[in-house]
């Protein structure tokens, strides 16, 4: 016997999919607020004015963020000469070699900031902290360039990983491992993930 139902579902598949509709809204809810965290210790106002982390020289240029597909297009419609190369399952910039010193600016990058706004790459969303394979493990480093953050103990930026943001970066990582960068020399190390890779 049917106990009740809703548009012809049964009540306890309707409860079942209320259910899972609610944690989907509760893990969305965390996935924004852990990637917000760095508005705390990252205002919009210095990024606009500094954009480092968008321009790129032949020493960085392999810092390039990584795109999704859906991310690609909407550049290409903005800027229909920017080429993209895959990069295990994601995309990156096709740069081509860079002289002296000749900069990359991320097609990206507009006079008001970053075209994508809010939907920027997951690399864009994290930055100062990059993910690396260290030594056969995951970790998250941290790009020093970052004049923002330079001055903040490490141990500050530490206790902001903590704070669910690792956890977040970690996950992402477990779906879209194109993001996980070669260790790179005086990147410091702030936590390592606990499982091996
Ligand atoms: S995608 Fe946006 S935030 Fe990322 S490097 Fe390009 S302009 Fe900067």
């Amino acid at each position: 016997m049917k106990i009740g139902c809703c548009f012809g579902i049964p009540r306890a598949e309707t409860l079942k999919l209320t259910k899972k509709l609610l944690l989907g809204i509760i893990i969305a809810i965390y996935h924004e607020r852990s990637l917000f965290m760095l508005k705390k210790i990252l205002s919009g106002e210095a990024c606009a004015k500094c954009r480092l982390c968008c321009i790129f020289d032949r020493y960085d240029v392999w810092e390039t963020p990584v795109f999704t597909a859906e991310l690609c297009e909407k550049i290409k419609a903005a800027r229909p000469d920017t080429q993209f190369v895959t990069k295990d399952g994601g995309y990156i910039f096709r740069v081509g070699e860079l002289r002296g010193d000749e900069l990359f600016s991320c097609p990206a990058l507009t006079e008001n900031g970053c075209m994508l706004g809010d939907e920027k790459p997951f690399d864009c969303r994290i930055w100062p902290y990059r993910i690396m394979e260290v030594g056969g493990r995951r970790a998250i480093t941290f790009a020093s360039i970052c004049d923002e953050l330079y001055h903040r103990p490490l141990s500050q930026l530490v206790d902001f990983l903590k704070e669910g943001l690792a956890d977040k970066i970690f996950a992402y990582a477990d779906q879209h491992p194109e993001i996980v960068k070669p260790y790179y020399e005086g990147y410091p190390v702030l936590m390592f993930e606990r499982k091996p890779l």
